[in-house]
């Protein structure tokens, strides 16, 4: 059973200044297996940044289905949604820090919601995936008094405090010096290859090209390439 299949998912959007709908994605059929790396490329508006969010069940499909092992995820009860939602560590494209608190505020609330999946002390697995992502050092420091580069990598050590199960990665390295970005690039393997599902959205093609992992690529909200161990831009 694959850990994610959507079937027929589709979202759609009224961009209200035209009053206009938009085939955000049009109507997915995608199976991902656990312990994949999964690149999703395509030019800006293909519809990467929402397939991400249909995935994660962070939107709703407006049409077809979302299962994680096999489970309709519109079905789950609301409790059950939570420990679904902890199962992820999700990125968004945009930062999502809080400004008005420090790092390891921003951090706790999320490890606070992980309690009884994991066991270390919310404020140890803060520090731990701090550590992780090179970024100990900044605990106390608020958003602002870090570069681009070093909150994309705060985000990271959310996404993973949890210990989740998938992670999903909306551009994670964009804007970033290419030091950066590789460093992030073989922590992610790393995680990978202790069994953690990646996938991630990016424009990376250089990275793409080199790590050559399945590359799906979406043109105007459907799915144009598919290749396993594929380059940027292929498409079979
Ligand atoms: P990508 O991440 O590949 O750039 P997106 O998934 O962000 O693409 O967007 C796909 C299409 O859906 C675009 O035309 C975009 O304008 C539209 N879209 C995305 N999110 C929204 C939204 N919240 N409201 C209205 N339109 C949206
Ligand atoms: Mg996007």
């Amino acid at each position: 059973m694959a850990q994610i299949c959507l079937e027929g998912a589709g979202k759609d959007y009224t961009q209200a200044a035209e009053q206009t709908l938009v085939h955000a994605i049009r109507s997915v059929d995608l199976t991902i297996e656990r312990g994949e790396f999964v690149f999703i490329t395509g030019s800006s508006g293909a519809g990467k940044s929402t397939l991400l969010q249909l995935i994660t069940y962070e939107t709703r499909p407006t049409r077809g289905a979302v299962y994680l092992d096999g489970v309709d995820v519109n079905r789950l009860s609301q409790r059950q949604r939570q420990h679904h939602r902890l199962r992820f560590g999700y990125v968004p494209q945009l930062p999502s820090l809080i400004r008005k608190r420090t790092i390891q505020e921003n951090l706790t609330t999320v490890a606070l919601l992980g309690r009884g999946r994991v066991h270390m002390a919310p404020e140890k697995r803060v520090q731990k995936a701090l550590n992780m992502v090179g970024m100990g050092d900044a605990a106390n420091c608020y958003p602002v008094e870090l570069s681009m580069g070093q909150c994309r990598r705060v985000e990271l050590a959310r996404a993973i405090i949890n210990n989740p199960d998938i992670l999903v990665l909306d551009e994670l390295t964009a804007n970033l010096d290419e030091d950066t970005a590789w460093d992030m690039f073989l922590f992610l393997s790393e995680l990978n290859h202790h069994g953690v599902t990646v996938i991630m959205a990016t424009h990376a093609k250089k990275f793409v090209n080199l790590m050559r992992r399945r590359v799906i690529t979406l043109v105007d909200g459907a799915i144009f390439g598919d290749v396993q161990k594929g380059r940027y831009g292929d498409v079979m």
